[in-house]
Protein backbone atom coordinates (compact mmCIF):
# COMPACT_ATOMS: atom_id res chain seq x y z
CA UNK A 1 0.00 0.00 0.00
CA UNK A 2 1.48 3.36 -1.16
CA UNK A 3 1.35 5.66 1.87
CA UNK A 4 1.36 9.71 1.42
CA UNK A 5 1.54 12.80 4.01
CA UNK A 6 -0.23 14.98 2.01
CA UNK A 7 -3.11 15.16 0.11
CA UNK A 8 -4.61 17.70 -1.99
CA UNK A 9 -7.96 17.63 -4.18
CA UNK A 10 -9.17 20.36 -6.35
CA UNK A 11 -11.66 20.22 -9.09
CA UNK A 12 -14.74 22.11 -10.38
CA UNK A 13 -17.71 19.87 -10.93
CA UNK A 14 -21.21 20.64 -13.16
CA UNK A 15 -22.53 17.86 -11.28
CA UNK A 16 -21.56 16.48 -8.44
CA UNK A 17 -24.23 13.27 -8.33
CA UNK A 18 -22.07 10.89 -10.47
CA UNK A 19 -18.41 11.70 -8.72
CA UNK A 20 -19.65 11.36 -5.42
CA UNK A 21 -18.81 7.72 -4.60
CA UNK A 22 -15.66 8.73 -6.36
CA UNK A 23 -14.57 11.45 -4.15
CA UNK A 24 -15.46 9.30 -0.84
CA UNK A 25 -12.82 7.13 -2.13
CA UNK A 26 -10.17 9.60 -2.01
CA UNK A 27 -11.31 10.76 1.00
CA UNK A 28 -11.58 6.97 2.75
CA UNK A 29 -7.79 6.43 1.22
CA UNK A 30 -6.56 9.56 2.33
CA UNK A 31 -7.94 8.82 5.70
CA UNK A 32 -6.50 5.07 5.56
CA UNK A 33 -2.86 6.24 5.15
CA UNK A 34 -3.42 8.76 7.98
CA UNK A 35 -2.51 11.87 6.18
CA UNK A 36 -1.47 14.82 7.93
CA UNK A 37 -2.19 17.57 5.30
CA UNK A 38 -6.06 16.97 3.76
CA UNK A 39 -6.63 19.93 1.16
CA UNK A 40 -10.06 18.95 -0.65
CA UNK A 41 -11.53 21.46 -2.66
CA UNK A 42 -14.97 20.91 -4.94
CA UNK A 43 -16.25 23.62 -6.49
CA UNK A 44 -19.76 22.88 -7.52
CA UNK A 45 -21.18 24.59 -10.02
CA UNK A 46 -24.65 23.07 -10.60
CA UNK A 47 -27.47 23.03 -8.12
CA UNK A 48 -26.29 20.35 -5.75
CA UNK A 49 -22.96 20.49 -3.56
CA UNK A 50 -20.92 17.86 -2.59
CA UNK A 51 -21.17 16.45 0.70
CA UNK A 52 -17.83 15.06 2.66
CA UNK A 53 -18.68 11.70 4.24
CA UNK A 54 -18.41 10.89 8.09
CA UNK A 55 -15.24 9.01 7.73
CA UNK A 56 -13.58 12.48 7.44
CA UNK A 57 -14.22 12.75 11.32
CA UNK A 58 -11.82 9.80 11.73
CA UNK A 59 -8.55 11.93 10.14
CA UNK A 60 -7.16 11.51 13.28
CA UNK A 61 -3.63 12.11 12.27
CA UNK A 62 -4.58 15.07 10.28
CA UNK A 63 -3.17 18.34 11.70
CA UNK A 64 -3.93 20.49 8.70
CA UNK A 65 -7.27 20.62 7.20
CA UNK A 66 -8.73 23.22 4.56
CA UNK A 67 -11.69 22.36 3.17
CA UNK A 68 -13.62 24.50 0.28
CA UNK A 69 -16.39 24.46 -1.63
CA UNK A 70 -18.28 21.60 0.14
CA UNK A 71 -20.88 20.85 2.86
CA UNK A 72 -20.18 19.34 5.96
CA UNK A 73 -22.70 17.54 8.45
CA UNK A 74 -21.84 16.07 11.60
CA UNK A 75 -22.16 12.87 12.11
CA UNK A 76 -21.15 11.93 15.44
CA UNK A 77 -21.11 13.42 18.52
CA UNK A 78 -17.19 14.07 18.95
CA UNK A 79 -14.72 15.23 16.85
CA UNK A 80 -11.65 13.32 17.17
CA UNK A 81 -8.59 15.54 15.44
CA UNK A 82 -6.19 15.89 18.38
CA UNK A 83 -3.75 16.58 15.76
CA UNK A 84 -5.21 19.78 14.26
CA UNK A 85 -3.05 22.51 13.96
CA UNK A 86 -4.46 24.32 11.38
CA UNK A 87 -8.17 24.74 9.79
CA UNK A 88 -9.20 26.23 7.25
CA UNK A 89 -12.63 26.59 5.99
CA UNK A 90 -13.68 28.65 2.75
CA UNK A 91 -17.17 28.58 1.29
CA UNK A 92 -17.86 25.51 3.41
CA UNK A 93 -21.72 24.86 4.39
CA UNK A 94 -21.62 24.16 7.79
CA UNK A 95 -23.67 24.68 11.01
CA UNK A 96 -22.15 27.10 13.60
CA UNK A 97 -22.62 24.29 16.02
CA UNK A 98 -20.38 22.27 14.50
CA UNK A 99 -17.62 24.95 14.17
CA UNK A 100 -17.55 25.40 17.64
CA UNK A 101 -17.44 22.25 18.40
CA UNK A 102 -14.76 22.07 15.97
CA UNK A 103 -12.93 24.92 17.67
CA UNK A 104 -13.52 23.68 21.23
CA UNK A 105 -12.67 20.27 20.38
CA UNK A 106 -9.38 20.53 19.07
CA UNK A 107 -7.16 21.31 21.98
CA UNK A 108 -4.13 21.85 19.55
CA UNK A 109 -5.65 24.01 17.10
CA UNK A 110 -2.70 27.34 15.91
CA UNK A 111 -4.21 28.99 12.87
CA UNK A 112 -8.07 28.97 11.96
CA UNK A 113 -9.49 30.42 8.84
CA UNK A 114 -13.12 31.01 8.20
CA UNK A 115 -14.40 32.29 5.06
CA UNK A 116 -17.23 32.85 3.43
CA UNK A 117 -19.51 29.79 5.03
CA UNK A 118 -23.06 31.84 4.38
CA UNK A 119 -26.00 31.92 6.97
CA UNK A 120 -23.31 32.62 10.08
CA UNK A 121 -24.38 34.70 12.70
CA UNK A 122 -21.93 34.78 15.46
CA UNK A 123 -18.25 33.38 15.77
CA UNK A 124 -17.61 32.14 18.79
CA UNK A 125 -14.14 31.16 19.66
CA UNK A 126 -13.14 29.57 23.31
CA UNK A 127 -11.43 26.90 24.59
CA UNK A 128 -8.45 27.28 21.99
CA UNK A 129 -5.10 27.47 24.06
CA UNK A 130 -2.65 27.12 21.65
CA UNK A 131 -4.81 29.34 18.75
CA UNK A 132 -1.62 32.01 17.27
CA UNK A 133 -3.64 33.12 14.27
CA UNK A 134 -7.42 33.38 13.29
CA UNK A 135 -8.86 34.93 10.13
CA UNK A 136 -12.56 35.60 10.08
CA UNK A 137 -14.02 36.67 6.45
CA UNK A 138 -17.74 36.79 6.19
CA UNK A 139 -19.48 39.20 3.90
CA UNK A 140 -21.17 41.11 6.45
CA UNK A 141 -23.05 38.39 7.54
CA UNK A 142 -21.79 38.47 10.86
CA UNK A 143 -23.72 39.73 14.37
CA UNK A 144 -21.38 39.16 16.79
CA UNK A 145 -17.43 38.17 17.13
CA UNK A 146 -16.34 36.57 20.30
CA UNK A 147 -12.88 35.13 20.94
CA UNK A 148 -10.99 34.14 24.16
CA UNK A 149 -7.63 32.49 23.13
CA UNK A 150 -5.27 33.26 25.64
CA UNK A 151 -2.15 32.81 22.98
CA UNK A 152 -3.71 34.59 20.00
CA UNK A 153 -1.19 37.22 18.12
CA UNK A 154 -2.45 37.58 14.81
CA UNK A 155 -6.01 38.24 13.90
CA UNK A 156 -7.57 39.15 10.50
CA UNK A 157 -11.66 40.35 9.98
CA UNK A 158 -12.79 41.19 6.50
CA UNK A 159 -16.27 42.01 5.33
CA UNK A 160 -17.60 42.94 8.55
CA UNK A 161 -20.01 45.16 9.02
CA UNK A 162 -20.61 48.32 11.75
CA UNK A 163 -23.60 46.61 13.52
CA UNK A 164 -21.32 43.54 14.12
CA UNK A 165 -20.25 42.85 17.75
CA UNK A 166 -16.69 42.20 18.58
CA UNK A 167 -15.86 41.47 21.40
CA UNK A 168 -11.61 40.43 21.54
CA UNK A 169 -11.14 40.91 25.43
CA UNK A 170 -10.20 37.31 26.31
CA UNK A 171 -6.98 37.68 23.93
CA UNK A 172 -4.51 39.84 25.91
CA UNK A 173 -1.37 38.84 23.51
CA UNK A 174 -2.89 39.92 20.32
CA UNK A 175 -0.25 42.28 18.85
CA UNK A 176 -1.15 42.00 15.09
CA UNK A 177 -4.73 43.42 13.58
CA UNK A 178 -5.27 43.45 9.63
CA UNK A 179 -9.16 44.71 8.88
CA UNK A 180 -9.86 43.95 5.13
CA UNK A 181 -13.22 45.99 3.44
CA UNK A 182 -14.79 46.61 6.90
CA UNK A 183 -16.93 49.20 8.12
CA UNK A 184 -16.62 48.65 11.64
CA UNK A 185 -15.34 51.65 14.56
CA UNK A 186 -12.26 50.60 14.33
CA UNK A 187 -10.45 53.25 16.51
CA UNK A 188 -13.09 51.74 19.34
CA UNK A 189 -11.50 48.13 18.61
CA UNK A 190 -8.18 49.20 18.67
CA UNK A 191 -8.09 51.10 21.88
CA UNK A 192 -8.96 47.80 23.04
CA UNK A 193 -5.86 46.25 22.36
CA UNK A 194 -3.21 47.04 24.73
CA UNK A 195 -0.68 45.22 22.58
CA UNK A 196 -0.99 46.29 19.26
CA UNK A 197 2.06 46.39 17.15
CA UNK A 198 1.20 45.88 13.57
CA UNK A 199 -2.17 47.11 12.11
CA UNK A 200 -3.02 46.83 8.67
CA UNK A 201 -6.28 48.66 7.41
CA UNK A 202 -6.78 47.53 3.56
CA UNK A 203 -9.66 48.74 1.78
CA UNK A 204 -12.06 50.12 4.33
CA UNK A 205 -13.94 53.36 2.20
CA UNK A 206 -15.87 54.09 5.75
CA UNK A 207 -12.91 55.74 7.41
CA UNK A 208 -12.12 58.77 6.41
CA UNK A 209 -9.80 59.54 9.71
CA UNK A 210 -7.50 57.92 11.52
CA UNK A 211 -6.25 59.44 14.56
CA UNK A 212 -4.46 57.64 17.16
CA UNK A 213 -1.24 57.41 19.22
CA UNK A 214 0.46 54.58 20.64
CA UNK A 215 3.54 53.82 22.43
CA UNK A 216 4.09 50.13 20.73
CA UNK A 217 2.78 50.38 17.22
CA UNK A 218 5.77 49.70 14.96
CA UNK A 219 4.34 48.60 11.53
CA UNK A 220 1.12 50.57 10.30
CA UNK A 221 -0.32 50.36 6.95
CA UNK A 222 -2.90 52.31 5.75
CA UNK A 223 -3.80 50.87 2.21
CA UNK A 224 -6.84 51.92 -0.36
CA UNK A 225 -9.10 53.55 1.80
CA UNK A 226 -10.01 55.92 -0.64
CA UNK A 227 -11.86 57.87 1.75
CA UNK A 228 -9.50 58.99 4.39
CA UNK A 229 -9.11 62.16 4.43
CA UNK A 230 -6.79 62.46 7.84
CA UNK A 231 -3.84 60.58 9.13
CA UNK A 232 -2.57 61.69 12.16
CA UNK A 233 -0.31 59.05 13.98
CA UNK A 234 1.59 59.44 17.12
CA UNK A 235 4.04 56.31 17.42
CA UNK A 236 7.14 57.24 18.46
CA UNK A 237 8.52 53.78 17.97
CA UNK A 238 7.07 53.07 14.49
CA UNK A 239 9.89 51.36 12.29
CA UNK A 240 7.52 51.12 9.42
CA UNK A 241 4.52 53.00 7.25
CA UNK A 242 3.05 52.13 4.22
CA UNK A 243 0.39 54.21 2.67
CA UNK A 244 -1.61 53.82 -0.72
CA UNK A 245 -4.04 56.62 -1.63
CA UNK A 246 -5.64 58.24 -4.58
CA UNK A 247 -6.39 61.26 -2.91
CA UNK A 248 -4.39 63.30 -0.94
CA UNK A 249 -5.27 63.49 2.67
CA UNK A 250 -5.99 66.78 3.92
CA UNK A 251 -3.94 66.18 6.99
CA UNK A 252 -1.19 64.20 6.83
CA UNK A 253 1.20 63.56 10.10
CA UNK A 254 3.21 60.79 11.13
CA UNK A 255 5.37 60.79 14.28
CA UNK A 256 7.33 57.43 14.36
CA UNK A 257 10.71 56.48 15.63
CA UNK A 258 13.78 58.11 13.72
CA UNK A 259 14.41 55.16 11.69
CA UNK A 260 10.86 54.61 10.71
CA UNK A 261 10.87 53.77 6.76
CA UNK A 262 8.01 55.07 4.61
CA UNK A 263 6.48 53.44 1.48
CA UNK A 264 4.59 55.79 -0.28
CA UNK A 265 1.88 54.88 -2.86
CA UNK A 266 0.17 57.31 -4.74
CA UNK A 267 -2.55 56.58 -7.66
CA UNK A 268 -2.74 59.84 -9.55
CA UNK A 269 -5.31 60.54 -12.12
CA UNK A 270 -5.28 63.67 -14.33
CA UNK A 271 -8.56 63.88 -15.84
CA UNK A 272 -8.71 67.42 -15.99
CA UNK A 273 -6.51 70.06 -15.78
CA UNK A 274 -3.48 68.01 -16.13
CA UNK A 275 -0.96 70.25 -16.33
CA UNK A 276 -2.21 71.94 -12.81
CA UNK A 277 -2.80 69.02 -10.81
CA UNK A 278 0.39 66.63 -12.15
CA UNK A 279 2.83 70.21 -10.34
CA UNK A 280 0.18 70.49 -7.74
CA UNK A 281 0.73 66.19 -6.64
CA UNK A 282 4.39 66.50 -6.89
CA UNK A 283 4.74 69.77 -5.06
CA UNK A 284 2.52 67.76 -2.47
CA UNK A 285 4.17 64.87 -2.62
CA UNK A 286 7.63 66.40 -1.98
CA UNK A 287 6.44 68.84 1.16
CA UNK A 288 3.89 66.99 2.39
CA UNK A 289 5.08 63.46 2.64
CA UNK A 290 8.69 63.17 1.82
CA UNK A 291 9.29 66.41 3.88
CA UNK A 292 7.66 64.99 6.92
CA UNK A 293 8.93 61.53 6.16
CA UNK A 294 12.26 60.40 7.76
CA UNK A 295 13.60 57.51 4.93
CA UNK A 296 11.44 56.94 2.17
CA UNK A 297 12.11 52.91 1.29
CA UNK A 298 9.53 53.24 -1.81
CA UNK A 299 7.93 56.17 -3.41
CA UNK A 300 5.69 54.65 -5.89
CA UNK A 301 3.55 57.06 -8.36
CA UNK A 302 1.17 55.18 -10.55
CA UNK A 303 0.35 58.02 -13.24
CA UNK A 304 -2.99 58.21 -15.20
CA UNK A 305 -3.07 60.48 -17.72
CA UNK A 306 -6.27 61.35 -19.72
CA UNK A 307 -5.95 64.53 -21.14
CA UNK A 308 -2.81 65.86 -22.85
CA UNK A 309 -0.03 67.24 -21.04
CA UNK A 310 2.14 70.14 -22.71
CA UNK A 311 2.64 73.07 -20.71
CA UNK A 312 4.23 71.81 -17.84
CA UNK A 313 7.71 72.69 -17.10
CA UNK A 314 10.63 72.50 -14.19
CA UNK A 315 10.94 76.46 -14.23
CA UNK A 316 6.99 76.42 -12.90
CA UNK A 317 7.32 73.64 -10.63
CA UNK A 318 10.88 74.87 -9.51
CA UNK A 319 8.55 78.09 -8.33
CA UNK A 320 6.35 76.17 -6.51
CA UNK A 321 8.84 74.18 -4.91
CA UNK A 322 12.22 75.87 -4.29
CA UNK A 323 13.62 73.47 -2.21
CA UNK A 324 16.37 70.45 -2.83
CA UNK A 325 14.74 67.46 -3.82
CA UNK A 326 14.31 64.50 -1.30
CA UNK A 327 16.43 61.57 -1.14
CA UNK A 328 14.02 58.34 -1.58
CA UNK A 329 15.63 54.67 -1.96
CA UNK A 330 13.52 53.57 -5.03
CA UNK A 331 11.29 55.47 -6.91
CA UNK A 332 8.87 53.34 -8.79
CA UNK A 333 7.18 54.85 -11.86
CA UNK A 334 3.97 53.50 -13.93
CA UNK A 335 2.58 55.45 -16.42
CA UNK A 336 -0.31 54.80 -17.94
CA UNK A 337 -1.47 56.91 -21.80
CA UNK A 338 1.99 57.89 -22.06
CA UNK A 339 0.70 58.73 -25.17
CA UNK A 340 -0.51 62.42 -23.98
CA UNK A 341 2.57 63.69 -23.30
CA UNK A 342 4.22 64.82 -26.53
CA UNK A 343 7.85 63.18 -27.10
CA UNK A 344 8.85 67.11 -26.68
CA UNK A 345 8.03 66.89 -22.77
CA UNK A 346 9.47 63.64 -21.62
CA UNK A 347 12.79 65.86 -20.75
CA UNK A 348 10.07 68.29 -18.65
CA UNK A 349 8.34 64.89 -17.04
CA UNK A 350 11.96 63.56 -16.03
CA UNK A 351 13.57 66.94 -14.79
CA UNK A 352 10.19 67.53 -12.45
CA UNK A 353 10.34 64.04 -11.01
CA UNK A 354 14.02 64.01 -10.29
CA UNK A 355 13.15 67.65 -8.52
CA UNK A 356 10.58 66.08 -6.21
CA UNK A 357 13.52 63.48 -5.15
CA UNK A 358 16.75 61.82 -6.05
CA UNK A 359 15.89 57.99 -6.02
CA UNK A 360 18.81 55.89 -5.65
CA UNK A 361 16.99 53.58 -7.78
CA UNK A 362 14.53 54.48 -10.40
CA UNK A 363 12.19 51.75 -11.37
CA UNK A 364 10.28 52.24 -14.73
CA UNK A 365 7.02 50.16 -15.42
CA UNK A 366 5.23 49.25 -17.84
CA UNK A 367 3.07 46.40 -17.16
CA UNK A 368 -0.22 47.76 -15.69
CA UNK A 369 -1.03 49.66 -19.13
CA UNK A 370 -1.27 46.65 -20.96
CA UNK A 371 -1.11 43.79 -18.78
CA UNK A 372 -3.76 41.44 -17.75
CA UNK A 373 -5.23 42.15 -21.24
CA UNK A 374 -2.31 39.98 -22.90
CA UNK A 375 -1.76 39.62 -26.80
CA UNK A 376 1.51 39.07 -28.54
CA UNK A 377 0.64 42.54 -30.05
CA UNK A 378 -0.30 44.25 -27.03
CA UNK A 379 3.27 42.65 -25.22
CA UNK A 380 4.90 43.86 -28.52
CA UNK A 381 3.72 47.44 -28.45
CA UNK A 382 4.47 47.36 -24.60
CA UNK A 383 8.16 46.05 -25.67
CA UNK A 384 8.69 48.75 -27.89
CA UNK A 385 7.12 51.65 -25.55
CA UNK A 386 9.32 50.79 -22.97
CA UNK A 387 12.42 50.30 -24.89
CA UNK A 388 11.39 53.70 -26.51
CA UNK A 389 11.58 55.10 -23.26
CA UNK A 390 14.08 53.50 -21.52
CA UNK A 391 16.60 54.57 -24.86
CA UNK A 392 15.35 58.37 -23.95
CA UNK A 393 15.82 58.40 -20.81
CA UNK A 394 19.01 56.51 -21.08
CA UNK A 395 20.31 59.19 -23.41
CA UNK A 396 19.20 62.09 -21.19
CA UNK A 397 21.34 60.71 -18.50
CA UNK A 398 24.42 60.04 -21.03
CA UNK A 399 24.21 63.13 -22.64
CA UNK A 400 23.70 65.27 -19.67
CA UNK A 401 25.46 68.84 -20.29
CA UNK A 402 25.46 71.32 -17.87
CA UNK A 403 24.81 74.19 -19.09
CA UNK A 404 20.94 75.26 -17.27
CA UNK A 405 20.65 76.77 -14.12
CA UNK A 406 23.25 79.43 -14.01
CA UNK A 407 20.81 81.63 -12.51
CA UNK A 408 19.57 79.63 -9.82
CA UNK A 409 21.18 78.43 -6.44
CA UNK A 410 19.29 75.08 -6.21
CA UNK A 411 20.30 73.25 -9.92
CA UNK A 412 18.70 70.79 -11.36
CA UNK A 413 19.14 66.94 -11.17
CA UNK A 414 21.94 67.04 -14.01
CA UNK A 415 24.25 69.55 -11.64
CA UNK A 416 23.89 66.86 -8.97
CA UNK A 417 24.35 62.73 -10.85
CA UNK A 418 27.54 61.47 -10.41
CA UNK A 419 27.36 58.14 -11.85
CA UNK A 420 23.98 55.96 -12.96
CA UNK A 421 24.03 53.09 -14.78
CA UNK A 422 20.66 50.48 -16.08
CA UNK A 423 21.14 47.85 -13.20
CA UNK A 424 18.63 44.95 -14.95
CA UNK A 425 15.03 44.64 -16.00
CA UNK A 426 12.35 42.20 -14.81
CA UNK A 427 11.03 40.04 -17.75
CA UNK A 428 6.84 39.31 -18.41
CA UNK A 429 6.05 36.07 -16.63
CA UNK A 430 9.94 35.83 -14.54
CA UNK A 431 9.50 37.82 -11.38
CA UNK A 432 13.38 37.36 -10.96
CA UNK A 433 15.26 40.19 -12.11
CA UNK A 434 17.72 39.74 -14.99
CA UNK A 435 21.03 41.81 -14.12
CA UNK A 436 22.35 43.47 -16.90
CA UNK A 437 25.96 45.31 -17.45
CA UNK A 438 24.83 47.42 -20.17
CA UNK A 439 20.91 46.75 -20.80
CA UNK A 440 21.38 48.88 -24.24
CA UNK A 441 24.07 46.68 -25.84
CA UNK A 442 22.85 43.79 -24.64
CA UNK A 443 19.24 44.67 -25.80
CA UNK A 444 19.76 43.23 -29.41
CA UNK A 445 20.71 40.23 -28.01
CA UNK A 446 17.55 39.39 -25.82
CA UNK A 447 15.35 36.28 -26.48
CA UNK A 448 11.84 37.38 -27.83
CA UNK A 449 10.41 35.91 -24.98
CA UNK A 450 11.66 38.08 -22.73
CA UNK A 451 9.61 41.06 -22.96
CA UNK A 452 10.29 44.02 -20.62
CA UNK A 453 7.57 44.76 -17.70
CA UNK A 454 10.08 46.51 -15.47
CA UNK A 455 13.55 47.76 -15.79
CA UNK A 456 15.53 49.42 -13.04
CA UNK A 457 18.63 52.43 -13.15
CA UNK A 458 20.31 53.05 -10.39
CA UNK A 459 22.07 56.50 -9.40
CA UNK A 460 24.58 58.09 -7.52
CA UNK A 461 23.03 61.81 -6.67
CA UNK A 462 25.72 63.49 -4.59
CA UNK A 463 24.42 67.17 -2.98
ZN1 LIG B 1 20.45 72.36 -14.58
Amino acid sequence: MYTFSKFRLSMSLFDVEGVTSFLDKWIELAVANEVQELDFNVEANGVSRYSLPATIFSAKFVTTLKLSGCNLEQSSDTIRFHSLKKLALHRVHIGEQIVHKFISECPSLEDLILSRIGDFKRVCVSHAPKLKTVTIDEYFELESIEIVAPSLQQCTLAYIRKSCVIDMAGCPHLNSLKLRSVDIEILDLISKIPLLEKLIIQNCDEITEFEFSSNRLKDLQILRCYNMDGIVVDAPNLLSFSLECRDVPYCFSINGSSQCSCKLKFLIKLDTEGDILILTWFNIIKEEFLGVAHQVKELSMSINIMTPLDSFSLDEFRNRSPSLPREVENLIIDVWNMRNIPTSKYAALLDCLLWVCFPRILSIELKRSCFPLISIECLELTRRKHLFYLQFFYEMMINRDTKCCNSHIIKCWRHYLKDFKIDCFIPYKDPKPHHVDNLMAELPGLPRRNYLISSRLVFLFTY
